[in-house]
């Protein structure tokens, strides 16, 4: 059984290291929380997991026996160190490069080719650095056409503003979009104590499930729409549309709209749910531009 606090605590002295505030690295030692994210998705020995920011490898240390692992390090020191650990492992590629400039699916096409067949799912499992979790989940939302399910650590905060329900203070863009391509659900809290060194927050484990649901005409409007409805969400909405320049349209454009949908013109951003969202915009993309 492996002493994960441990091994950290040498690995760090060996290589002389600190974490990088920069990199958003903390490292998660608790070997508990380890086991129970490795097993948070159902997995197939065919299935390839994509690690995104393995560090000194904790995580990773957990999955390399479920199935082939594609890792994603920014920080060319701990690829020094990954390369170390896992020298023996025949079933992991790493790859020393910004996740945000990747295109994730030719990444996976490239690595079928090498390892000469297809991989069964595609899953994301990863302790995520906070500074941008939100731009990583974007991309593994809407430009992966392949990741089906991404199970990541983030903080509790933003883990409540991905699952809030409409009427709720944390309810916003993060919620619907998200809501708009997947299901979501915390699965874990991790106290700070979890990691070295210590973030000063909470976080929490949630798994993402993506799935279709909605039938979206023209993506540029729905995500337009919903960014300028809330860019003044204490205003009435259809003030933040106009004052927001949405799509140029004037009151009177913006009333008929909200006529035609029986809203309030009192009506705030947050009193609408992803339905209400995908409708309007699907009406103006076939109605109006
Ligand atoms: N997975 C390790 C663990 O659980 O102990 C480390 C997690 S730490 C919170 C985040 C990791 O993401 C760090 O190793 C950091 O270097 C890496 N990272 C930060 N920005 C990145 C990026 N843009 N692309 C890839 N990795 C990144």
């Amino acid at each position: 059984m492996i002493d994960t606090l441990k091994t950290t605590k040498e690995l760090l002295k060996r290589y002389n290291m600190i974490a990088k505030k920069s990199f958003g690295q903390n490292f998660l030692v608790d070997d508990g929380i380890l086991e129970s994210i490795s097993n948070t998705a159902v997995l197939n020995k065919e299935d390839l997991i994509i690690e995104i920011g393995p560090g000194l490898g904790n995580l990773t240390y957990y999955l390399k026996e479920k199935c082939y692992l594609l890792l994603f390090e920014i920080d060319k020191r701990m690829i020094e160190v990954l390369n170390y650990r896992f020298k023996d492992e025949k079933n992991i590629k790493l790859l020393n490069s910004d996740i945000l400039k990747v295109n994730i699916d030719e990444e996976i096409d490239k690595l079928e080719k090498e390892v000469g067949r297809k991989f069964g799912s595609v899953k994301v499992i990863a302790n995520l650095p906070y500074y941008i979790t939100s731009p990583i989940l974007f991309k593994l939302l809407q430009e992966s056409k392949k990741v089906e399910e991404i199970v990541v650590m983030v903080q509790n905060e933003v883990a409540d503003r991905i699952l809030a329900k409409p009427c709720n203070k944390d309810y916003g863009v993060l919620s619907i979009m998200v809501d708009y391509l997947a299901d979501s659900k915390k699965e874990i809290i991790v106290p700070s104590t979890s990691f070295i060194p210590m973030p000063n927050v909470t976080s929490a484990v949630i798994k993402i499930t993506k799935r279709k649901k909605y039938d979206i005409q023209d993506e540029k409007v729905f995500v337009e729409l919903v960014h300028k409805a809330f860019a003044n969400r204490r205003k009435k909405m259809i003030n933040s549309l106009e004052i927001n320049g949405f799509l140029n349209m004037d009151k009177e454009k913006l009333n008929n709209i909200f006529e035609r949908f029986e809203l309030s013109a009192s009506v705030r951003a947050e009193e609408l749910d992803t339905d209400k969202y995908v409708k309007i915009a699907n009406y103006i993309a076939s109605n109006i531009i």
